[in-house]
Parts: structure tokens; C-alpha cells; sequence
């Protein structure tokens, strides 16, 4: 009798986690931090160490996309951070590919374009090949995540991108077979590197977003109240039941 008490207990136990497993739908939030540079004439904002010190201290992990001209004339200091910071060497960050050069150009027909925007597919191609080989040059690191500078790419930058296969993950690309696309909801800058928990909050309240949360930062740009809003907001959804993944975690998780 005690022994069938015991079956029937583990078996509605098992029952009710399978429920809890099936209704639990993981809300994912990914810090998106644009525009890391580590040369010597550009070297690494204080924002960078300032968000990554914070993602360590909160035991989360955030990503930020390198502007690679940069690594051109490397900084040893900088190089050493991306290196100690990259989460493949226990750190808490995910490097991206975030362009060449991050210049804005004119197109052919004299309007205004941008480095994966309007240049043809041979330059487009160069960018990312010299791109990916000087950064894992500097800190024997591979990116596997792409984010345009501006967000903006044309027809050219998915066959581009074929000259790097190891990049799989496209952060606001368009629909794109051969990666995983990371699309765009509410944002928490209202301008380029101006935080608002107080928009982000209105925004989130109107319409909860899907996840993956993909959130895009200036952090290098960002004065103290941005920071302070930004850390309500990672607090806010923390109480929301969001939890962090780099891009790569996230694309894993969907193979599983
Ligand atoms: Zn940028």
C-alpha cells in the first residue's frame, strides 16, 4: 500500500513538472552595446568597463559589437580586456562583428549609404573577411554574430556575409536563410547613447515583447543617468522574469 502511495505521489509529481515545463515559455532579454574600439587612436570607452564590471557583479552576460579598423593598430591594453572579457575565456561579454569601418558613404545615385548599405559586393565582402581575420588575429576569438553599422544592409550583405561562415547570428538583419535573425521590438535609447527607463517602461507597458528582448546601448556614450536608467531597466526585467543570453546562447538554445 505504501509502495503504490509512493508511485501514484511520483508519478503526479513528474505529471505537474512536465505542465510547469511545457507552460514555462523563457523570456530572454540580449544586450546589444555597439561601437567597442581598441586602438591606439580610438581606444576603449570607459562606458564598456563600467556595463561589464556590472554584468560580472550581477553574475549576467551582455554582448558588444567591434568596429574592427580599430585592431588595425591594436592598443595591448584593450586587446588584453576583449581577450580577459570574452565569455569563450570565462568572461561575461560576447564580441560581434559591428563593421569595418562604421563609415557613412554616398551611394551611387549621390544618396546617403552606409559601410553595408550601397557599396558594391566586392568591398562588402572585403569588409568582412578583413574584419573577421584581424580581430581573431589580435585575441584568437571568432565572431559568430553580425550587426550592421546604423542597422543598415542591402541586397549585397547576406552574400557577403558567405566569405565569414561563421557568422550565423544577424543582429536586425532581414529575413535570411542561412542565419538567425535577431529582430528589433522597443528600445531603452530614445537618441543614439540617451537612456529612458521612464520610455523604455511605457513602451514594455503598451505592448510586452516577445523574446528574444534584443536591447541596443551606446554604453560608451552614456552619461550617469542613462546608466542609472539602464540598471533600473536590467532590475525592472529581472523582476519580470527576463534572464540574459549572449546572441550565440540564444541561437544554441533554439537547436536544443
Ligand atoms: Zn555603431
Amino acid at each position: 500500500m505504501l509502495k503504490l502511495l509512493f508511485k501514484s505521489v511520483t508519478v503526479f509529481a513528474l505529471f505537474v513538472g512536465g505542465a510547469v515545463c511545457a507552460a514555462e515559455s523563457p523570456k530572454v532579454v540580449i544586450w546589444k552595446f555597439d561601437d567597442v574600439r581598441a586602438g591606439e587612436k580610438a581606444r576603449l570607452l570607459p562606458g564598456f568597463k563600467k556595463v561589464s564590471d556590472w554584468a560580472v557583479k550581477n553574475k549576467t552576460v551582455i554582448s558588444m559589437g567591434v568596429i574592427c579598423d580599430s585592431l588595425a593598430n591594436p592598443n595591448a591594453d584593450d586587446v588584453a580586456w576583449i581577450k580577459k572579457n570574452a565569455i569563450e575565456n570565462g568572461g561575461c561579454v560576447e564580441f560581434w562583428l559591428h563593421g569595418w569601418d562604421h563609415k557613412k558613404i554616398k551611394k551611387a545615385d549621390g544618396s546617403d549609404g552606409s559601410e553595408f548599405n550601397g557599396s558594391d559586393l566586392v568591398t562588402q565582402q572585403k569588409h568582412f573577411k578583413d574584419a573577421c581575420d584581424i580581430f581573431t588575429k589580435n585575441t584568437q576569438l571568432t565572431f559568430n554574430t553580425f550587426g550592421a553599422p546604423y542597422n543598415q544592409s542591402d541586397e549585397n550583405t547576406a552574400v557577403a556575409m558567405d566569405v565569414c561562415p561563421n557568422l550565423t547570428n544577424w543582429f536586425f538583419g532581414p529575413k535570411d536563410k542561412k542565419r538567425i535573425v535577431l529582430g528589433r521590438t522597443i528600445n531603452m535609447e530614445v537618441a543614439t547613447g540617451k537612456v529612458s527607463y521612464e520610455k523604455f517602461a511605457e513602451a514594455y507597458k503598451a505592448k510586452t515583447p516577445t523574446s528574444p528582448l534584443v536591447l541596443q546601448g551606446h554604453v560608451g556614450q552614456w552619461d550617469d543617468q542613462s546608466y542609472k536608467d539602464f540598471v533600473k531597466i536590467a532590475d525592472f526585467l529581472s523582476k519580470e522574469g527576463w534572464t540574459a543570453k549572449t546572441p550565440r546562447q540564444w541561437a544554441e538554445s533554439l537547436k536544443k
